[in-house]
Parts: structure tokens; C-alpha cells; sequence
């Protein structure tokens, strides 16, 4: 087997032992695979693996593997990067998913430009969990307003919350972020009761995050090694 074969089977054993030891269905917790800066060639093999989902962060570098890998009519793109308002349309244009919705003027952009023939863009709404003042993402506070305005938009599918939690060895900062983020999920669903994605989790931390209801991990360097 090539390295992405065996990287990509290794990270999912790690998710299907993270479920089995914290008693939940393995089908319950998705891998998204990061493959920001890496070529459409490794994306492709990681397709043939089975893999559908994948996560990029910039634009430019995204549009290129997407247009490179149009022939593979089931694969799912999500933007996870930070997102200008100016930067919406390819977005509304290319994209399932965003992950990382945190301001109304992107929201009601994307709605707007979101086209006719296509299904409502996916987006879940990143929160700044662990209250960094120079972080993205929303307030835990300001969750549920947020999750109020998005209901207007009907091209907007709200479908659950994302977070980057504190860069820290600590775990128990950790598992305090990861726990608290699952209540706000139980929270979003008395708002929208079709939410059901928690993204949170990555490389270092996704045994945790699952144990803590995450349902998508997202994992790029252990399966694709590290970005120059
Ligand atoms: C890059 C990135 C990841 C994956 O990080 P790795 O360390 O490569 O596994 C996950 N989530 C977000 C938001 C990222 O930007």
C-alpha cells in the first residue's frame, strides 16, 4: 500500500476505536479529510480509499483541485479557512459545506449567491470556544441569536457547530471545551431541530473529541503528512 493508504487506514482505526471505547456507533463520527495545500492526486487516491469528504482552506488552491477532480460526481468539498465577504461567491458556486460561519454579512451574501439548481449550502457555525480575543468564530453567548438571523436564509442549511479549541496540552481545558460545545449543540437543536453535525476534533485530540459527541473529525497531516 502507498503511505496515504496506510496513513488514511490508520487514522481510521484510530475513529473506530475512539467509538468503541466511548460506546458510540462508528457510523456515527465522519473523517474530513484535510487536504489544504496537497495535490489533487492525493485527494484522488484518498477517494479510491473511500473517503468522499475533504476540507480546504484556501480558495484558489481549492478551486484548482476541485476543477481537476470534477469526474468524481460524489465527492464533498467544505471550506473550513477563514472567509472574506468578498471572497462568498466560489464558495456559494463550489462548495456542500462551510464550517466556519460567523458573521451575518457572509451568511446573507452566500443565500444571495448561492445558485437556483443547487441544494441549500450546508454551514455550521464556528464557535470561539475557548474565548480568545483574536480567535474566529462566535461567542458561546451569541449562539443561539446567530442561529435566529440564519433562519431567514433559505439557502443556508444550518447543520451544527465547529470549533478550533485552545492550542494547550492541558486536557481537561480541553475536555471542558469539547463538553461544553456538545451542550451548545443541544442548544442550536431547540432552534434547529434538524442539527446534527459537531465538528471538532483533529490529529492530536480526536479520541477526546469523540468521547465528548463529536460526529466529524477533521484530520489532515496524519493522513496526508506535514504542509511546508
Ligand atoms: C488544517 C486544519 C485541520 C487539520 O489539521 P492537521 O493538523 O493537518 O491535521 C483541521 N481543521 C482546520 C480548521 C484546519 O485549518
Amino acid at each position: 500500500m502507498s503511505t496515504i493508504e496506510t496513513q488514511y487506514q490508520q487514522v481510521v482505526n484510530r475513529i473506530h476505536g475512539a467509538c468503541d471505547a466511548s460506546g458510540r456507533k462508528r457510523g456515527d463520527v465522519r473523517l474530513l479529510a484535510v487536504s489544504k495545500t496537497k495535490p489533487a492526486e492525493m485527494v484522488e487516491a484518498c477517494y479510491h480509499m473511500g473517503q468522499r469528504s475533504f476540507g480546504e482552506n484556501y480558495l484558489q488552491d481549492a478551486l484548482d483541485k476541485i476543477t481537476a477532480l470534477s469526474h468524481l460526481s460524489d465527492i464533498e468539498w467544505h471550506f473550513i479557512g477563514p472567509l472574506q465577504s468578498n471572497k462568498t461567491r466560489p464558495v456559494a458556486n463550489h462548495f456542500q459545506w462551510l464550517e466556519t460561519l460567523d458573521r451575518e454579512k457572509i451568511a446573507v451574501r452566500l443565500n444571495e449567491q448561492r445558485p437556483e439548481g443547487l441544494p441549500p449550502l450546508n454551514v455550521l457555525i464556528q464557535v470561539n470556544i475557548s474565548d480568545e480575543p483574536q480567535k474566529a468564530g462566535i461567542a458561546t453567548n451569541d449562539v443561539a441569536t446567530f442561529a435566529q438571523q440564519l433562519q431567514s436564509l433559505p439557502k443556508l442549511k444550518v447543520r451544527g457547530l465547529m470549533c478550533i479549541p485552545e492550542d494547550t496540552p492541558n486536557e481537561e481545558h480541553l475536555r471542558h471545551q469539547f463538553e461544553r460545545m456538545q451542550q451548545l449543540l443541544l442548544e442550536l437543536q431547540q432552534i434547529v431541530p434538524e442539527a446534527d453535525t459537531l465538528s471538532m476534533g483533529m490529529s492530536g485530540d480526536l479520541e477526546l473529541a469523540i468521547a465528548c459527541g463529536s460526529t466529524q473529525v477533521r484530520i489532515g497531516t496524519d493522513i496526508f503528512g506535514a504542509r511546508n
